[in-house]
Parts: C-alpha cells; sequence; structure tokens
C-alpha cells in the first residue's frame, strides 16, 4: 500500500500555481511570525477577499445571510472566519482548524539583568524544543508593550536587512569537554537561555559612575525607540524567535526552511483554501487558534468557550439561534483539524515505522489518531468519515498519505481534534509532515503544502 511521489505527475500549469502557492506562503511566514502578527495577517488577507468584522456586522445590526463572509477575533490571537452557505446551519458547517503559536522563547516579566558588562534578557521558553538547538542562531524580538496609559506598542527587532539581531551564546568547543558529556537535555538548561542584548555602558553625566550601566544604555535604546520604561517590560508580550526569513530549501528548491511552520502551514493553507472558494452549500469555516503547543489551555487556546460563542453570534446574526440549533449546528459540522506531522528522517530511520510514516512528497496527511502510550489523549476518527474522505479526496486527485506519529511508545503529540470532538462532530487530525518539527528551522515539502491546500479546498467543496 505504498503511497506514491505526487511531483512527477504535475504539468506546467500546477506547478507555478505549486510555486506561486510556496511563495505566498512564505510572505505569510514572514509576516506572522506571532499569533497576534498571524491574526492580523490573516485579517489582512480576509479583508481583501471581501470578509468582514462580525463585531461591526452585530453593531450595525445587520443581517448576515447566504453568500457573506464574516470574521471574529479574540483579544488579537484567535480567529474564526466563516464563509455563509444557503444551507440552514444546524445542518452543520465545514471546519478547518488549526493553530498559529509556534514552540519559542519568551521574555520573563522581569527580564533584564547585567552580568560582567553584558547585558542579557531571561526568557521562559514556550512549548516543546531542544533548548541547545536555541544557541548561537541569529534571533529577532516580536511583541507588544502594554502601557499603563492603555497604549500598546508593537516591537519588531531583528527582520529589516539595517536592523540588529540578538544571540544566546554557547561554550567554545576547547573548554566544552564536560559539557558534550552532558545529556543533551542538560547541555544547556532552561534558565540559562539568556538572550545577549548588549555589551556597551550607558555614559554617565560628567564622569558619574553609572550602576549597570550596560543594562541602562540598552534600557535607553529600547526608550528612545519605543518609549518604554524598564518596568513596562511587566505587561509586555516579547517573544524570542529566529531572525530573518523563509527560504526556498534545496538545490532543487523543492522545500520550505523557516521558523513557525509548526502550525503556519496548515494554518495558512487552510486560510487560503477558504479565501479561494466560492459560498458553498454548507457554511465553510476556518479556525485559528492559540495556545496549541501548550494544551490549548486558555482563552485563547481551542479549549475556550469563542468558537462556540462566535457561532452563536453568527447563527444570532441569521436569525436562527437557538440553544438547540447551535448544539446541532456543532454536532453536524466536518472537521480537518490539521497539524503538522513528522515526516520521515532516513537519518533517524530508526524512530519510525516505515510503512505508517508520513513521506515529503506524497501529500496531505492524516491521522486517524495521535496520543501516546497506547494512544493516550487522542482523537480517533471514525472509520466511516475516513471513507468518505478518502474518495473526496480521490474524486478530486489529492495526493494524501495516513501516517503515525513515530513508532509505538517512542513518543506522541497533542493536537485540537480531541476538543472540536466533544460537540460530536467528525472530525481527523490531518496536515503537512515536516523534517525537524519544533526546531528553530523547521523544513516542509513544497508538493506537500499544495496537496494540502487543494485538500482543503476538496473537504469545503463536498465534506
Ligand atoms: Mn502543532
Ligand atoms: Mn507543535
Amino acid at each position: 500500500m505504498e503511497r506514491k511521489n505526487v511531483w512527477n505527475s504535475y504539468d506546467e500549469n500546477q506547478l507555478e500555481a505549486l510555486e506561486t502557492l510556496a511563495k505566498n506562503y512564505r510572505a505569510f511566514l514572514d509576516a506572522g511570525k506571532t499569533e497576534r502578527e498571524c491574526v492580523k495577517e490573516a485579517v489582512r488577507l480576509a479583508e481583501a477577499a471581501g470578509y468582514r468584522n462580525l463585531e461591526n456586522v452585530i453593531a450595525a445590526g445587520e443581517v448576515v445571510k447566504a453568500g457573506d463572509k464574516v470574521y471574529a477575533v479574540n483579544m488579537k490571537k484567535t480567529l474564526a472566519l466563516f464563509s455563509v452557505g444557503k444551507e440552514s446551519l444546524d445542518k452543520g458547517m465545514r471546519i478547518l482548524g488549526a493553530h498559529i503559536d509556534s514552540p519559542r522563547l519568551d521574555l520573563k516579566q522581569n527580564p533584564l539583568f547585567e552580568d560582567t558588562d553584558l547585558a542579557l534578557l531571561d526568557t521562559h521558553y514556550y512549548g516543546g524544543i531542544k533548548k541547545y538547538q536555541w544557541l548561537t542562531v541569529p534571533l529577532a524580538l516580536h511583541g507588544v508593550v502594554a502601557k499603563k496609559d492603555g497604549t500598546v506598542v508593537e516591537l519588531a527587532i531583528g527582520e529589516k536587512e539595517e536592523d540588529p539581531v540578538l544571540c544566546i551564546s554557547d561554550l567554545l568547543i576547547h573548554l566544552a569537554g564536560k559539557q558534550m558529556e552532558k545529556k543533551a537535555s542538560q547541555v544547556v538548561e532552561g534558565d540559562d537561555l539568556n538572550v545577549l542584548v548588549g555589551s556597551r555602558p550607558l555614559k554617565g553625566k560628567e564622569d558619574e559612575e553609572l550602576k549597570d550601566a550596560v543594562a541602562a544604555c540598552v534600557m535607553d535604546v529600547l526608550r528612545r525607540q519605543y518609549g518604554m520604561e524598564e518596568e513596562d517590560f511587566l505587561s509586555a508580550e516579547i517573544e524570542v524567535v529566529p531572525a530573518g526569513k523563509a527560504r526556498d530549501c534545496g538545490l532543487d528548491r523543492s522545500m520550505v526552511l523557516a521558523y513557525g511552520q509548526d502550525d503556519r502551514v496548515c494554518a495558512y493553507t487552510s486560510l487560503a483554501a477558504l479565501l479561494d472558494t466560492a459560498p458553498q452549500e454548507k457554511t465553510c469555516c476556518c479556525l485559528l487558534v492559540d495556545k496549541e503547543e501548550i494544551g490549548s489551555v486558555g482563552a485563547t487556546g481551542m479549549e475556550s468557550a469563542f468558537f462556540e460563542n462566535t457561532v452563536a453570534e453568527l447563527m444570532n446574526c441569521m436569525g436562527c439561534y437557538s440553544e438547540l440549533s447551535l448544539r446541532r449546528a456543532l454536532k453536524n459540522s466536518r472537521m480537518l483539524s490539521s497539524d503538522v506531522s513528522a515526516a520521515f528522517d532516513p537519518g533517524f530511520a530508526s524512530f519510525f515505522e516505515k510503512k505508517n510514516s508520513a513521506y515529503f512528497g506524497r501529500g496531505l496527511v492524516l491521522n486517524k489518531y495521535t496520543g501516546s502510550r497506547g494512544k493516550s489523549g487522542s482523537n480517533d476518527a471514525n472509520a466511516e468519515y475516513i471513507a468518505r474522505l478518502r474518495r473526496i479526496f480521490d474524486d478530486h486527485g489529492v495526493a494524501f498519505q495516513t501516517a503515525e506519529l513515530g513508532k509505538v511508545d517512542v513518543g506522541g503529540g497533542g493536537t485540537i481534534a480531541y476538543i472540536s470532538a466533544l460537540y460530536g462532530m467528525d472530525v481527523i487530525d490531518s496536515g503537512v509532515a515536516l523534517l525537524s518539527m519544533h526546531a528553530p528551522m523547521e523544513i516542509a515539502s513544497k508538493a506537500d503544502i499544495y496537496e494540502a491546500k487543494k485538500g482543503y479546498e476538496a473537504f469545503l467543496q463536498e465534506a
């Protein structure tokens, strides 16, 4: 039952469409390195495609009807978009879900300190990372500083050609004998992930010796550029991410190398599929959520009531809200919960089971179940639902493959599928396979990105 590599099935037109999609995808990655930036960019793209903010629709007392396109934003970090269909909403929706948060280092609330004439920012990592991978790579700061006066300053340092970048230093190999004998998880400890941000002391007035003059110099820069005081770190959300743009990868340019492809590769293709799909019989939806990497918790994670509340608001605008209709709308929906899969890596073959692994170039991945230690914590998609998807993908010429995340009992991971499944809707984990998942730079196949978008479009039309 081996699945075919899809590259040689493409004609010139398809190859051109594949490259255009990859280019737009790279631009999306460059514009969105945090969940807030992703929401902002997705809203920009959606508004250009005729989507309107549901809040404004509600405020204006407008009626929402078939053919309308609306979106709702939750705390600037979660986004739900709806293309309203002709059929009544309680018959169910077709939902494409993905997450837009990615593993990274967050600045602590009191981050700035000075040690031996170096200024550093202390971090607390977010999501699962191999800590040593974050040393000696160019880093950027992205985020917001919320001030007491209510203003919120957006901050991005390290992306423009003329910007400085930041870095976490590592011990030189010459002295690293003991370090190299440590377990990889202890080569650098979480609290030692300190970002080097300065080495030059601020000059005091008339030879006055300043205390912590190097840190003061860093604050002086932030004060001048962003009007921020050190206390403002208390109410800031600043993420440390790899600096630089997404790039074509491979001498044949068949792949994309970039930060944050988990799960923006599924988020972007889901969004693009919705924006490129004309209104259908059923209402189509794209849901982009935050906090997946730390368990989908909190007001902006999948576990929050945001999605359910938004569907209720939408139904109310359509004049068809009742508690029972809302329950039915959710229960009768079908969903592709998209998140990245592990691509088979020949360099680490022993961690995979070959015939149940995902491979670059073999298309959209379906994971019947995820979880670990006996599928624990997994949504387990029904066979009947998978059969329906197989038919849709085959009818639309979408290359797809099925996979598990590595060998049994080697590890595991979670997604958002099990949370939507609580409504009783049909949902399956699907997505794009990555090499080096959760590393500062992750790799995806352009063919898989292309097939994912094709698959999502076919799903919106027929599921
Ligand atoms: Mn993910
Ligand atoms: Mn992840």
